[in-house]
């Protein structure tokens, strides 16, 4: 407990450091932990130490983990990629989706939330390199697809989302995020969220304008 006391408040410490050299404030900012692999009891140690927001990539294992936490108020993002056929199951617990990456899912999502009364928010999932089988969306979809994503009264279109490649290149990746966010907001000024930056490069991030960061390793440490 100590340890992860330390870790949290160094990871916030450095957010806030990049934030002020950036220029920036932290009113901005959601600071996600992401908590798969670890139990439902490290999520309990997160939530007295004030965290909120918690990530999941699985539905097999955050289903379980949001039941058994059903007590706290959390808010679950969930990031990684989604089956259509776990979408339902998903949508239960998360507050936040933020790998919507293909129409398909798109679909479904339509489908599972149509009655909800609040909308899910979602984040487009971009595809940043020139490989159209890897998933997500390409920067030049990303209006068209928008567009569908906005004629869905269910789901609140909060921006774009995106995993910077790990071979160096960060900062053209971040950029091209930047980019592809001011072309969204320019039709949607609502979809004004980056979510973007993990253990390795969230301070680069932030500094490309990152709202929402994914931060797992950094602060709960590897898996017990
Ligand atoms: C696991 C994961 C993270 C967190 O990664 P760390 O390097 O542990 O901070 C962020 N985003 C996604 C999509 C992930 O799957």
């Amino acid at each position: 407990m100590t340890n992860l006391v330390q870790r949290l408040s160094g990871i916030d410490a450095r957010i806030a450091a990049a934030l002020e050299g950036c220029g920036r404030t932290g009113d901005e900012i959601t600071r996600i932990v992401v908590t798969k692999f670890h139990p439902a009891q490290l999520v309990r140690d997160l939530y007295d130490l004030g965290v909120r927001d918690f990530g999941e990539n699985r539905d097999q294992e955050a289903a379980p983990k949001a039941e058994e936490l059903e007590d706290l108020d959390c808010r679950w993002h969930f990031i990684g990629q989604l089956q259509s056929n776990k979408a339902k199951s998903v949508v239960r617990y998360a507050r936040s989706i933020h790998s919507l990456d293909r129409l398909s899912l798109l679909d479904s999502l339509a489908k599972v939330t149509a009655d909800r009364v609040t909308p899910l928010d979602v984040f487009i999932q971009m595809n940043l390199t020139q490989d159209e089988n890897r998933g997500g969306i390409s920067s030049a979809d990303l209006l068209g697809f928008a567009e569908r994503v906005s004629q869905v009264s269910s789901l609140r279109l909060r921006g774009v989302m995106a995993v910077a490649s790990l071979d160096g290149e960060e900062e053209r990746d971040f950029e091209q995020v930047a980019n592809a966010s001011e072309l969204l907001r320019q039709q949607y000024p609502d979809a004004n969220s980056i979510s973007a930056g993990m253990s390795g490069d969230f301070e680069l991030a932030l500094t490309y304008g990152a709202t929402h960061l994914r931060i797992g390793t950094a602060i709960t440490g590897n898996r017990g």
